[in-house]
């Protein structure tokens, strides 16, 4: 049978019950339940296509905007911790004492899919690979993060905060949206 689908695909097929679709390293990877014919599963593939083309070409973007440079291994990730807890503590401090806020412990570990964030106790918790992102961008994630203590929401208020503490988040965090991904792939290689 021939594919109608403008992308090629892999499948892994299991014991799962539900069909799930995942972009890694560039391709298509379909997993599947045993009971799903390729007719089917192909059913499937064709009603999402739009959705799995646009995250084809995020995907070779990103790939392409890493190629040449060498992929995290854990000892990076060390350093990089290292470095972030000492560098956004400083940010940290900094707009706490600015907001008169206080804020409880930092916690600075890898994460795949969050940059930072505030818990309800106070604490901070960010990710290390915020490191290898422009000096501009650790402080708005920092700012944002020590605004949550004074607002614990996304309200208009939390935003006037947060814009007065740091007046370039707009386009801070509209890098993160174009690049965040780009670094996240260093480490975890998939962009999903
Ligand atoms: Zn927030």
């Amino acid at each position: 049978m021939k594919s109608r689908l403008p992308f090629e695909y892999q499948i892994i097929r299991s014991a799962r019950k539900t069909l799930s679709v995942e972009i890694a390293n560039g391709g298509v990877l379909v997993r599947s339940p045993k009971y799903l014919n390729k007719r089917k599963i192909e059913d499937i593939l064709f009603q999402k296509q739009n959705w799995i083309t646009k995250k084809l070409f995020i995907s070779q973007k990103i790939i392409e905007a890493n190629s040449g440079i060498k992929p995290l291994d854990d000892d990076d990730i060390k350093d990089l911790r290292k470095a972030l807890s000492c560098d956004i503590k400083a940010r940290c401090d900094a707009f706490a004492s600015a907001l008169g806020v206080q804020y409880k412990n930092i916690t600075v570990r890898l994460q795949k899919t969050c940059w930072g964030s505030c818990s309800a106790k106070k604490n901070l918790n960010f990710n290390c690979l915020l490191m290898l992102c422009p000096e501009s961008v650790r402080s708005a994630i920092a700012a944002h993060e020590v605004c949550h203590i004074k607002e614990m929401n996304h309200s208009k208020r939390f935003y006037e905060l947060l814009y007065s503490l740091h007046p370039s988040y707009g386009e801070d965090s509209k890098w993160l949206s174009e690049h965040g991904k780009e670094i996240i792939y260093r480490y975890f290689r998939s962009v999903l």
